[in-house]
Parts: structure tokens; sequence; C-alpha cells
């Protein structure tokens, strides 16, 4: 191996080449969004991303903080002190109590970059993360490079539906449950973290107060273990919930949870990359300092465009009383446009779940049964896919529809439980879902 020759064996390098898209069937998501890139005439319904444009006033604070008086030069490294402000300002009723903007609030690079460093400030070589399957794939590498081990618990899915639910979907909620026993067994001296999504990414679970409750009652037996919760989706919460449940708010728990958002996820602009993690002081000034030697800072003119839209939040917006319930209810709106779309397709024989909130639609593909015809870029021709990889490859190549497989969203030993399930985002526009379903209508390949 090229590596071996250089000397460079270690274990970030096969860390690097287990997740390296090209090499490795781990980035195979990765692979699928590649093809939504380059595939000619393809609709991506897969890739987590809005194709609306941002709120007005995101895009005019833009163009303000980039006009001539714009700062271009080193920042305070974790957080512009407006912008620090800012999200205290914002998030003191969310997490009721007053929050020190310079000492408990850390700005990174996206949700995902403030997830990383949390992860390797807080692993040692061998502690182990616990995590409800299916999750966000991206926290392997992250928990992996420190050391980290994953120990995945498996949610038990919903029962599918009939089609015809899907014409008034209004109250419809199908909700994945946590096994509680199943989780409480898997907690041992070594586990370091438990993370937590809410909502969920795949699933769009979220989780109720009472479910927060009977976690922070395993938790009260292990006090060591500190508690990550992930809530980027907070405001994708539909009509039904008023404001999402917060585990940092219940007694005894804001010392051990560090809470992490993302500004692209608010703002309907992943491309924004900025994101913060609130938490006691103790934890979030180990991420400073790993911010700081890292990245360093972020260009001042986004961290003040942030700092003056996250006052949106609580105003109102196009016809809605606040920002935010404009996001529950936009969301709410396509997901419920997709859903009624992709249920009435007759050639299109899986199951849909319909999500409390977040980004994403689950399908149960467990009546297909699906050839090996293609395979993924990178790949060899002896490979062999799990159901849901063969499934999207054809749907993909014969009807020119991207979605991404689920067993990827699951820890090697469990992974067999996600080949039935595949997932679409509902962050599409309707005129992108009438295209995706006009082609499956026309399709002659039948699904
Ligand atoms: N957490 C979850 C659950 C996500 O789905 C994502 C993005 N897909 C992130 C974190 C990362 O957010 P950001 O784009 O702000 O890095």
């Amino acid at each position: 191996m090229q590596e071996e020759e250089q000397g460079q064996n270690n274990e970030h390098q096969s860390i690097a080449n287990k997740y390296d898209f090209e090499k490795s069937s781990m980035g195979m998501r990765y692979k699928f969004i590649h093809l939504a890139k380059t595939l000619p005439n393809i609709v991506d319904l897969g890739q987590g991303f809005p194709d609306w444009d941002p709120p007005r006033f995101l895009k005019e604070s833009i163009m303000k903080s980039f006009s001539n008086d714009a700062f271009y030069q080193y920042t305070r490294n974790h957080g512009l002190i407006k912008l620090v402000e800012s999200v205290a300002r914002n998030y003191e009723k969310t997490f009721e109590r007053k929050l020190n903007p310079m000492t408990e609030i850390v700005i990174g690079a996206g949700a995902g970059n403030v997830l990383y460093l949390a992860f390797k400030v807080l692993l040692n070589p061998g502690d182990e993360v616990i995590l409800l399957e299916p999750f966000f794939d991206n926290y392997t590498p992250m928990i992996e490079f420190p050391g980290g081990k994953i120990v995945g618990v498996p949610m038990l899915p919903p029962k599918t539906r009939p089609k015809k639910d899907f014409q008034n979907i209004k109250d419809l909620k199908d909700e994945w449950t946590i096994d509680f026993d199943s989780l409480e067994k898997v907690f041992t001296k070594k586990t370091k973290v438990l993370l937590l999504n809410t909502p969920q990414n795949p699933t769009g679970k979220i989780l109720s107060f009472e479910e927060l409750k009977r976690v922070k009652k395993i938790l009260d037996k292990f006090p060591k273990v500190v508690l990550i919760m992930d809530e980027v989706y907070e405001f994708q919460i539909g009509t039904q919930y008023r404001e999402l449940p917060r585990m940092a708010t219940l007694p005894g728990m804001w010392d051990k949870t560090i809470t992490i958002f993302s500004a692209g996820k608010v703002f309907s602009a992943t491309g924004l990359r900025i994101g913060w993690g609130i938490g006691p002081n103790w934890i979030i000034r180990q991420i400073m300092c790993a911010f700081q030697y890292s990245s360093y800072c972020i260009a001042e003119p986004m961290q003040t465009t942030v700092a003056d839209c996250l006052d949106a939040l609580n105003t109102p917006y196009d016809g809605q009383e606040t920002y935010k319930r404009w996001v529950a209810t936009y969301f709410e709106k396509h997901r419920n446009y997709l859903l009624e779309k992709l249920a009435t397709i007759k050639n299109f024989d899986v199951d849909f779940f319909c999500p409390e909130g977040g980004y994403f639609i689950i399908a149960d593909i467990s009546k297909q049964n699906p050839e090996t015809k293609y395979i993924l870029p990178g790949d060899d021709n002896n490979v062999s896919y799990r159901k849901d990889a063969k499934f999207l490859l054809n749907l993909c190549h014969d009807s020119k529809i991207v979605c991404l497989p689920c067993s990827n969203f699951y820890t090697d030993e469990h992974k067999h439980l996600g080949e039935n399930f595949i997932r679409f985002s509902y962050t599409k526009d309707s005129k992108t879902i009438d295209q995706a379903a006009e082609i499956l209508n026309k399709s002659k390949s039948k699904f």
C-alpha cells in the first residue's frame, strides 16, 4: 500500500480509508450524493438541503454585512461578541436560564464542526459513545477519529400504514420507539457520552418530555456520562408541537449537557457554515480551545449576519406570528406535499412513514426485491450491495431520482436492520416534487 511505503499507516489513515467515499462502502451516502451532482437530468430527493431561497432578511443582511465597512480580519476566536450575545439573548427562554455569552456559548464552522470538536475534547481512546439507531452517519468518523467506540441501540420502526392515509395527513405521525431496557443495558464503565438527536435525522423522531425524563432516569445511575444533544432541527417540529422539549432544562441536566445548533438549518442556508454549542463552561471552554487552535475564527460578515438574523426568530414573518413558527409550518407543508405525491404513485410499491419533524421521510422497501444492475462510482465489479443500495441504484439509473440508503445510518452490527429503509428529503420545493412524481408516474420500470 502506498501509505505503508510512506510509513504512514497509522490509526487515522485507516479511518480515513474507511470513510473515503471513493474507497469504501462506508462512504456510500456520499457516492449517491456524488451521482446527484454529476448525472444529467437527475432529481435529488436525497441530500438534506432546501432548494428554496433563504428568507429575504438573511439575504439582505448578508449584502449589508459585506458592504464597504465589512471587517476582513481575525475576530474573537470563539465567536464575535455581537454573535454570542445574540445567541445568549435568543436562547435564554429556550434554556430557562440566563446564559453567559462569553463562557457558555461557542461558535464553530457549522454544527458538524462543533460536534466534531466536542467528541475530540470529551473522548479518550476506548471511550464509548451510545447512539440511538438509525443515526446521522457523520457521527461515526467524528467519534472514531479521537479513538471512541460507538455502541448502537436500534429504535423500533413504526408500523406501515395504508396509502390512503396520506390523502389526509393533517394529524398523522409515525413514531419510532426507544427500547429503554436495551438502552440501559449498554451503559458500562467505559461509557463517556450519550448523544441524542431531536428531531432526529433520519427518522424525524421528536423526543417528548416523557422520553427525555426516562433517559434522565437512566443517566442518574451513571453520573459521569456527558450528554450531547444535537438539536439542529429545533424548529422543524411541525405544528403539533409549540416548542421542542429540551433535555438541558430538566433538573440537574444543565451541568452535563451540551446542546448543538446550526444557522444553516435555522435559515435554510446550509452553506452558511455557522453553528453554536450551548452548555456549562467546563465543556464549552475545551471546545473553544480546540476551535481556536484549528479554524481560529469565522468570517466576520457571516457572523454579523447570523447575529442580526437570530433576532428574527421571535418576530412576525410572512403572515406567521414568528419566523420560527413560519419554519415549522413551511417544512410541514413540504413534508405533506411530498408524501401525498409519492404515496399515490401506482408503480411505486413502497410504504411511507410520516415523520414528526426534521428534514426527512423514511420509506419501507420490504416488498421490493431489487437485482444488482449497476455499481456506484469507485466500486469493484464484484461488489455486493445491501438491498437499499441496490434499490436506490436502480431508481437512480432507471428513473433518474436519487435517495439515500438507510443501512448507512446503522452500526456495522445492525446494518441489516436498515436495509429495508430509504431516506427522502422533503426540503424540496413543489416544482422538484412534481418533477419527481411525473418521472415515477411515467417510468417503465416498476418499483
Ligand atoms: N447534525 C445533524 C443531525 C445533521 O443532519 C446535520 C446536517 N445534515 C448536522 C448536524 C450538521 O449541521 P451543519 O450543516 O450546521 O454542520
